[in-house]
């Protein structure tokens, strides 16, 4: 064995490890009597290294001392003097996810559980870019113990292979995704991304012409500040590289944005961003027309290089066979799934929606509701004007209809006149009210060859699920709905189920009429007796409104005062009804029927508007009535502990007047705010008094319920008592008055004139 100065000894070759295939340099064997027939001395070793172009390195691993050779350090961009000579400048400067994994196999090399040591590591450039290396380390002994004192071995950039590699399996990748069919974005950007990897510091994108304008492709690396500027300009001889290379179809090298003129008007979203140099080539369909361009961006102003150069035209060629393909795509799409004439969803595309909706409602516990439509007598208009005439009056229908729903809801054209509307979580209403609002909107005068005619349509609904729990069946229900609402005269709609549209009809007339009868004062106003449960004397009224209207007939006031609530009339509603009762009990005052109290609903809505108290001040004032022969009563809902709800009690009581709590304990008033509220009486609803016979529970909740209010120190008031049999159990629990047909149902003044000097018998 050959010895060197330092007593070492350099481990010997053997043939070929079975671990790899490549050429290593294996660990001295056992024992010297098994050495192999030939050494090489260590001198000669590194003599032979320095030789290469290789880096050389010697790491002393007693005291981590690395020599690291002027090659090693130039592979990384250093000059000589620019790194120490420690185990820390490689550990610096090698990629951070690579580190462990090198100096583990190094460890298991130096300790002899493997026999060669061969890696691949990435190291960091001085610029910056990554440096692929391969390095190989040879252990070197002391003699006699054996022991590894250093380890010697040698770096040699790969960086050209290995991007060259990963080019082609990024390549490959691309044509994959080209041939699975992956969205386009997607393939734009990993068609970016492996341009960008092959070249340090460039930084790629796509743009697509759409008509003149370029609309933003893909651009991985480009801040999207940059991609919003540029995205949607008119393309130009003047509009930066590609901007001028889409419009003239010729590959643009702008080596300086700041100078070139193509730039004056962009360059400052571009330098704003570090960009300096922008090389633009067309990207052109098999036919040759442009169908965008394929940008390369320096950080630095520079011309492209051969390779750049060839690269640059392999992206556009690549790109281009992508946007082709989607073009095609979105062309194929569109025709199948866009009617043509009116520019809506196609029925197949209306079908994957429903059977998308209904999985969804499904899944969440939704409604919603199928319109069908159907334009009435649409064939006459085709026979007698022509097919294009009937185009012109899809089209406007369609819009029309379109015009009437919300943005989430969706409208298709299924085939001929007919036209399906999804309207997503409803209830009945909802899906009457669109409905109702597309007869109305249809039915509006169109011109066609200087004749005006009013088109019409029929519309048929059903609701998922319960009309129909799959496609197929809610598109039947929504059909046979349709036909009913043709069989009953066309120009209207109908639901499924008949009482459905009953109901729905019924609203929209109320609604409608109700609007006229509060404005034309065509409600009335009954009065029901209030008596005294100690004297039998009325002592006050309640006013009660009736509307009789000559095609609805008797409308309950519950339907018509939850209207008018809903359609905002609640307001001149109850306006009305506080005058005209005011009124009455002053003509009754005069009449000599003192000591009267009117009582008069206000609704909640109402109660809770800010103008009330001003409004009853005024009312006050106009009709002459005594405040404290006023009584307003408001329903439970409106007690709750809020400063500003309470301040309307408050205020209400400043002005005099009475105030009740109507149908208490139905409501959910929260127990806490009650010992706040500034009220006179409770009603306790009718409810409870019938209640109150069936068996010992309901009584005890009355009882309890009358002695509660009295400790809070209001009156009480039953409602709706019919027998003597509950006149004598409430007397008995101390209730102070009574209100009930027992006494009398609610009447016409003359009426109840009659009964205001009676006494009933208690
Ligand atoms: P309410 O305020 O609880 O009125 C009492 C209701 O009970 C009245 O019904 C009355 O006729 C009925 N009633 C009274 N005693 C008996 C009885 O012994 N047996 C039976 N079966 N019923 C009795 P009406 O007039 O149908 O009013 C219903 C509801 O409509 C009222 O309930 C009130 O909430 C509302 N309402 C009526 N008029 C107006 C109004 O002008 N404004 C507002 N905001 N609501 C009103
Ligand atoms: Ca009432
Ligand atoms: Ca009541």
């Amino acid at each position: 064995m050959n010895k060197n100065h330092q007593g070492t000894t350099v481990a010997e070759p053997k043939k070929q490890s079975h671990h790899t295939q490549t050429e290593t340099i294996p660990r001295p064997p056992v024992s010297a009597e098994n050495a192999a027939p030939f050494y090489i001395n260590e001198e000669q070793l590194l003599l032979a290294m320095h030789a290469t172009n290789d880096g050389l390195w010697d790491w002393n691993l007693e005291t981590d001392e690395v020599y690291y050779s002027p090659s090693w350090k130039s592979m990384l961009g250093y000059k000589e003097s620019e790194l120490g000579n420690t185990l820390d400048t490689w550990a610096t400067l090698v990629h951070v996810e690579d580190k462990d994994r090198i100096l583990e196999k190094a460890h298991n090399y130096i300790e002899g559980c493997v026999d060669s040591f061969h890696v691949e590591m990435r190291m960091n450039h001085k610029e910056g870019h990554p440096v692929f290396v391969l390095s190989r380390g040879y252990l070197v002994t002391r003699e006699p113990d054996g022991k590894p004192v250093r380890l010697v071995g040698t770096h040699v950039d790969i960086t050209k292979q290995k991007k060259a590699q990963l080019f082609d399996d990024q390549h490959a990748r691309i044509l994959e995704m080209i041939a699975t069919g992956s969205p386009a974005p997607n393939i734009y950007d990993a068609i970016a991304l492996m341009y960008e990897g092959r070249y340090p510091g460039m930084r790629c994108s796509m743009l697509e012409l759409h008509g003149d304008r370029l609309m933003h492709g893909g651009a991985p690396s480009l801040p999207k500040e940059y991609c919003d500027a540029v995205n949607g300009l008119k393309f130009g001889s003047d509009v930066g590289s590609c901007g001028t290379s889409t419009f003239t179809g010729e590959r643009v090298l702008v080596e300086d944005i700041e100078t070139d003129p193509k730039w004056e008007k962009l360059k400052h979203a571009a330098l704003k961003h570090g960009l300096r140099c922008c090389w633009s080539e067309p990207i052109m369909d098999s036919s040759g027309s442009v169908l965008g361009a394929f940008r390369m961006y320096y950080n630095h102003p520079g011309l492209p290089n051969e390779q750049e150069s060839n690269d640059l035209r392999s992206a556009a060629r690549l790109t281009s066979i992508v946007m082709e393909r989607d073009h095609s795509q979105k062309r194929i799409q569109k025709l199948a799934y866009t009617d043509e004439v009116t520019g809506l969803a196609s029925r197949a595309n209306f079908y994957q929606k429903l059977e998308k909706s209904i999985k969804i409602s499904d899944r969440y516990e939704r409604r919603f509701a199928l319109l069908y439509v159907d334009l009435d007598n649409f064939k006459s208009i085709n026979d007698s004007l022509g097919h294009d005439a009937g185009d012109i009056v899809l089209k406007t229908i369609s819009e029309r209809i379109e015009s009437t729903i919300r943005d989430i809801d969706y409208i298709a054209r299924i085939g001929g006149d007919e036209f399906c509307v999804l309207i997503e979580e409803v209830g009945d209403d909802c899906a009457a009210l669109v409905a109702q609002r597309c007869l109305e909107s249809v039915s509006d005068p169109i011109e066609l060859s200087s004749r005006k005619f009013i088109p019409t349509c029929s519309i048929g609904i059903a609701h998922y699920p319960d009309d129909g729990e799959d496609l197929s069946t809610l598109m039947k229900t929504a059909d046979t709905s349709l036909y009913a609402a043709k069989e009953n005269g066309k120009n209207q709609y109908a639901f499924y189920k008949q009482e459905l549209t009953h109901k729905a009809e019924y609203r929209f007339q109320v609604e409608h009429y109700l609007r006229e009868a509060i404005e034309k004062q065509q409600l009335s106003l009954v009065y029901q007796p209030q008596v005294d449960i100690q004297t039998g004397k009325v002592f006050g009224v309640e006013a009660l409104s009736r509307w009789n209207h000559p095609e609805l007939g008797q409308v309950p006031p519950t339907d018509f005062i939850a209207t008018a609530e809903r359609i905002g009339m609640i307001k001149p509603l109850s306006e009305w009804v506080l005058d005209t009762a005011c009124r009455q009990a002053v003509a009754w005052k005069q009449q000599g029927h003192t000591n009267l109290q009117m009582s008069v609903n206000i609704s909640p809505i109402h109660f809770l508007d800010k103008d009330i108290v001003s409004l009853v001040k005024r009312i006050i004032e106009e009709t002459g009535i005594a405040p404290e022969e006023l009584s307003l009563e408001v329903t439970e809902s409106v007690v709750q502990t809020n400063p500003e709800n309470l301040a309307i009690f408050h205020d209400l009581k400043k002005l005099g007047i009475q105030l009740a709590i109507d149908d208490f304990g139905t409501g959910y008033s929260s127990l806490a705010s009650l010992k706040h509220l500034e009220v006179d009486y409770f009603k306790i609803d009718k409810y409870f008094i019938d209640d109150m016979l069936i068996d010992n529970k309901g009584l005890l909740l009355v009882s309890s319920m009358i002695e509660m209010g009295h400790k809070l120190g209001y009156k009480i008031i039953a409602e709706g008592v019919e027998t003597s049999e509950q006149l004598n159990i409430l007397k008995g629990m101390n209730c102070e008055a009574i209100q009930g047909y027992l006494f009398s149902k609610p009447g016409h003044p003359d009426e109840i004139s009659k009964l205001l000097n009676n006494s009933f018998k208690v």
